[in-house]
């Protein structure tokens, strides 16, 4: 994502001041992991910066309408996101211990740039990423593939399941402790 810069300016001088900021991302596409994500409309951000003292606070709501392939039946699909945006932007690099940094993710905190400036593009870009389900269906109950045929599920009742369903059923049965009794009369 390209940087997305704001400047501060007089409006956040003092501690306390909050300013909302909004504006549109014209991102159009996105790769994640091994995924392909169509984003038409592009992405939009709410946010409120705060002067919390020691830097500029910035959170909000990131939103993006998203097409991109279930993973069960492989039709397009769309969804439609919103994700939270939490940043805290330092006037000037903490002492040594006082914030405790992450190794592995690095530090938890921003700077606020050279001429007051603060960048936006990875607080909205990570908020982005961490809304994208893990899976993607285009339905909770989205029936997939047939494993026999391939037909979708979802759009052509091909059979091969109930088929499989009452062979399983079959077999289920006939290895049952209790399938002498269905002969029994009760
Ligand atoms: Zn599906
Ligand atoms: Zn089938």
């Amino acid at each position: 994502m390209d940087p997305i810069i704001v400047t501060l300016d007089d409006r956040l001088a003092d501690v306390g001041d909050t300013l909302p900021i909004s504006g549109h991302i014209d991102v159009t596409s996105f790769e994640l992991s091994d995924r392909s994500l169509t984003i038409p409309a592009g992405m939009d951000y709410d946010l409120m910066l705060t002067n919390a003292g020691e830097g500029i606070l910035a959170t909000g709501i990131l939103r993006a309408r998203v097409e991109a392939e279930c993973d069960r039946c492989l039709d397009e699909t769309v969804l439609d996101l919103a994700g939270g945006v939490e940043e805290y932007y330092l006037f000037s690099e903490p002492d040594e211990g006082v914030l405790e940094e992450d190794e592995e993710e690095g530090p938890d905190y921003s700077l606020v740039g050279p001429n007051a400036t603060i960048d936006l593009a990875e607080a909205l870009n990570t908020a982005f990423v961490m809304e994208v389900p893990y899976v993607i269906l285009c339905s909770e109950d989205c029936k997939g593939l047939c494993p026999v045929c391939g037909e979708n599920l979802n759009h052509v009742d091909c059979g091969h399941a109930e088929q499989m369903n009452a062979k399983a059923e079959e077999e289920r049965m006939a290895s049952s402790p209790f399938a002498i009794l269905k002969d029994l009369d009760v």
